[in-house]
C-alpha cells in the first residue's frame, strides 16, 4: 500500500529493528517505546481496522497472536506482557495498517498503558 509506513518497513525501504520475520509477519521494535520492551507485530497483508479484513486477513491476526508467546519468550518477557490494538481515532490510532503492541519489561501497573 503507497504511504504505508509499515507496509514500507515490510518491503524493507525503511530500516527497522527487527525482532521475528516470517512470510506473514513481521515483528519490530517500536521507534517511541512505550515500555521497556515495545514491539509492534503486523501482518504483511495491508489494512487497517479489524472491521474491514477479510477471511485470509483474519487467518494472518490469528497467526501473529498465535506467534507472540514465542516472540515474548524471545524478548526475556518472562514475567508477562501487554497486548494493545488500537483501533480508530478515539484510540489515537495514528499508523493504519493494523499492529498488535506488545508491552513489558516492567510492572505495567494496572494502568491503561
Ligand atoms: P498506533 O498509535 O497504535 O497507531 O501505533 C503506531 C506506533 O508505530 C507508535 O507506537 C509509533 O511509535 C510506531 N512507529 C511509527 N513509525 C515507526 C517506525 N518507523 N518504526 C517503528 N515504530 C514506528
Amino acid at each position: 500500500m503507497e504511504n504505508c509506513i509499515f507496509c514500507k518497513i515490510i518491503a524493507g525501504e525503511i530500516p527497522s529493528n527487527k525482532v521475528y520475520e516470517d512470510e506473514d509477519m513481521l515483528a519490530f521494535r517500536d521507534i517511541n517505546p512505550q515500555a521497556k520492551v515495545h514491539v509492534l507485530v503486523v501482518p504483511k497483508s495491508h489494512f487497517a481496522m479489524l472491521a474491514e479484513m477479510n477471511e485470509a486477513q483474519a487467518e494472518l491476526v490469528k497467526k501473529c497472536l498465535q506467534k507472540i508467546p514465542e516472540i515474548a519468550g524471545k524478548l526475556g518477557l518472562s514475567g508477562g506482557y501487554r497486548l494493545i490494538i488500537n483501533q480508530g481515532k478515539d484510540a489515537g490510532q495514528t499508523v493504519h495498517h493494523l499492529h498488535i503492541h506488545i508491552l513489558g519489561g516492567q510492572d505495567m501497573g494496572e494502568k491503561m498503558l
